[in-house]
C-alpha cells in the first residue's frame, strides 16, 4: 500500500529540484484546477522498471530562521526519518565542500542506504573528476547531469535494488485512515480519544522503515481498522509540525496510504486557506473524505449555528461535496462514537459496486429528463455504461466522441449517480470513452 520512498538531500544549489523534476517527470500530482490547491513541488511519485515510489525534495523544505548548516542538517534528518534509499547530491562543478562533508557525517549515523551523485557532469571528460568523491566515504559516485537527464537510469537502478521487500502483504480487510489538518486543530487529541474508547487495540504495527506507527483496532461492531499515524506524530512530537511543507508533506504521505481521510477544522477558528489546501490534497487523490469540525464544545451555539458552519464549508469546499461533516469535540468526546462508523459507511460506498442493468436505467432516465449536449450540430450520444472500478467507483460511457461529454454534462450524471446511491463520502469518476 505504501510506496517506497527516495529522499533527495545535498547542499543548495547543488541540483536537487532540477534532479527531483526529471526523476519525477510528468508524474508531479496535484490537477491545478482544484481550488485551493496550489503546486507543491516537494513531494511527487515517480516510476521506475514497473516499481512505484515517492520522491521527496527535502531542499524544498525550509526549515524556518535556521542557520545554513543547520537547515541542510535537518533536511538530512528528514530524509533519514522518511525515506527508504537516501540519494546524496553533490557537485562535480565545484568539487567536494565543507557542507557536503557536513551532510555526509549526518548521513553515515543512519542505516539507510545512500546512493552519491555527482550532479552537472554534462560531457564525458567531466566523468574524470568524481574520483575526489571517493572522499565523502560513501562509495562509489555516480555520475550525472539533471539539465540533460544524464545517468539517472544508473542511479534508480541502484535505488530500486534497496527498495523494501513487498512482503506480499496478505489482504488486509481493516479500514485504513488518517487525521489531517493544520497544527493545532486537535489531530492527536482526536487520535488519543478515538483509541481510548473503550476499544481493542490489536497492535501497534512499525512502519517498515519509517517510525510510523498504525494503529490496528476493533469497532464496537466488529470492523477493523488500521489508523495510519501522520508519520511519527505520536511517536515523536511535533518537532518539524511548525515547518508547512513538512507537515503537508507528511500530511500527503498519509493520505497515500489510507482508504478514507479525515480533514479536521478547528470549530473555534473557521476555515483557513491551510484548510483548504490540505482538503485539497485527499480530494485530489480519490480517497473518501470525513470533515471533522473539532473543538466544538468552544464555540457559542445558538440553533443555527451548525448549519452555518455547515454552510461555509459547503461555500469554501464546493469540490468536497460529496463528504459528510460531523461536528466533534476531542475533548467531552462528544459525538466521537460516530466517527468509526461513518467511516465504515464510507468505506462501504467506496467498494459499491453497481450492476451494468442499473447503471444503463439510471443513464438513460438521466437522459430523458435532461437531453446530451450539442456542439456545432453535433449530439452526444450515449450508447453504454459500466463500472470498472471501486475506490473510488469509476464509470466509464461509451459515446460516439468524447469532446462532447462537457464537464457540466458529466457533472449532471454524477449527481444522477448520486442519488440513486448516494455514494456518500467517495468522489466517483465518469470517464467517456469513444465506442470503437
Ligand atoms: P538545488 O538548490 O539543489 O535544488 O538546485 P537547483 O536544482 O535549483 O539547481 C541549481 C542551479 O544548478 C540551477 O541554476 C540549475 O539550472 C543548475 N543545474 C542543475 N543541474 C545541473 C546540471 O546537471 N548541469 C549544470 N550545468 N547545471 C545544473
Ligand atoms: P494537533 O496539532 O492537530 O495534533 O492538535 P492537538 O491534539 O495537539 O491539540 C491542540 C490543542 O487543542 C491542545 O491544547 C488540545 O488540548 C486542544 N484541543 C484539542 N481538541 C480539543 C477539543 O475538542 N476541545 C478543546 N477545548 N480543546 C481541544
Amino acid at each position: 500500500m505504501s510506496n517506497p520512498t527516495i529522499a533527495i538531500v545535498g547542499r543548495p544549489n547543488v541540483g536537487k529540484s532540477t534532479l527531483f523534476n526529471r526523476i519525477a517527470g510528468e508524474r508531479i500530482s496535484i490537477v491545478e484546477d482544484t481550488p485551493g490547491v496550489t503546486r507543491d513541488r516537494i513531494y511527487a511519485k515517480g516510476e521506475w522498471l514497473d516499481h512505484e515510489f515517492s520522491i521527496i525534495d527535502t531542499g524544498g523544505i525550509d526549515i524556518g530562521d535556521e542557520p545554513f548548516m543547520e537547515q541542510i542538517k535537518q533536511q538530512a534528518q528528514i530524509a533519514i526519518d522518511e525515506a527508504d534509499v537516501i540519494l546524496l547530491v553533490a557537485s562535480g562543478k565545484e568539487g567536494v565542500t565543507d557542507a557536503d562533508e557536513a551532510v555526509a557525517k549526518i548521513l553515515y549515523r543512519s542505516k539507510k542506504p545512500i546512493i552519491l551523485m555527482v550532479n552537472k557532469v554534462d560531457n564525458p571528460e567531466m566523468r574524470n573528476d568524481i574520483y575526489e568523491f571517493y572522499s565523502l566515504g560513501l562509495g562509489e559516485p555516480y555520475p550525472v547531469s539533471g539539465s540533460h537527464g544524464l545517468g539517472l537510469g544508473d542511479v534508480l537502478d541502484e535505488a530500486v535494488k534497496h527498495f523494501p521487500e513487498d512482503s506480499e502483504e496478505e489482504e488486509d480487510p481493516s479500514i485504513k485512515f488518517s487525521l489531517i489538518g493544520r497544527p493545532n486543530v486537535g489531530k492527536s487529541s482526536l487520535i488519543n480519544a478515538i483509541l481510548g474508547e473503550d476499544r481493542v487495540i490489536v497492535s501497534d504495527i512499525e512502519g517498515t522503515t519509517r517510525d510510523a506507527i498504525d494503529t490496528k483496532f476493533v469497532g464496537q461492531n466488529g470492523q477493523e481498522f488500521t489508523m495510519i499515524d501522520t508519520a511519527g506524530m505520536r511517536k515523536r512530537g511535533k518537532v518539524y509540525e511548525n515547518t508547512e511543507k513538512y507537515s503537508v508533506m507528511r500530511a500527503m504521505r498519509a493520505i497515500d496510504r489510507s482508504d478514507v481521510v479525515l480533514v479536521v477544522l478547528n470549530g473555534e477558528e473557521g476555515i483557513r486557506e491551510q484548510d483548504k489546501r490540505i482538503a485539497g490534497y485527499a480530494h485530489e487523490a480519490g480517497r473518501g473524505v470525513i470533515i471533522v469540525v473539532n473543538k466544538w464544545d468552544l464555540v457559542k451555539k445558538d440553533t443555527n449555528t451548525m448549519k452555518e458552519f455547515e454552510q461555509e464549508i459547503r461555500e469554501e469546499f464546493a469540490y468536497l461535496d460529496y463528504a459528510p461533516i460531523i461536528f466533534v469535540s476531542a475533548m467531552t468526546k462528544q459525538r466521537l462514537n460516530k466517527v468509526p462508523l461513518i467511516i465504515e459507511e464510507v468505506s462501504m460506498n467506496q467498494n459499491l459496486r453497481i450492476p451494468s442493468s442499473v447503471l444503463n436505467d439510471i443513464i438513460m432516465d438521466a437522459v430523458a429528463i435532461n437531453p446530451t449536449p450539442t456542439d456545432k450540430g453535433k449530439r452526444l450520444k450515449i450508447f453504454y455504461a459500466t463500472q470498472v472500478a471501486v475506490k473510488p467507483p469509476t464509470f466509464v460511457v461509451f459515446v460516439n466522441e468524447e469532446e462532447l461529454m462537457h464537464f457540466s454534462y458529466a457533472r449532471f450524471l454524477e449527481n444522477q449517480i448520486r442519488k440513486a446511491f448516494e455514494f456518500e463520502g467517495t468522489p466517483i469518476k465518469i470517464i467517456a470513452r469513444r465506442r470503437k
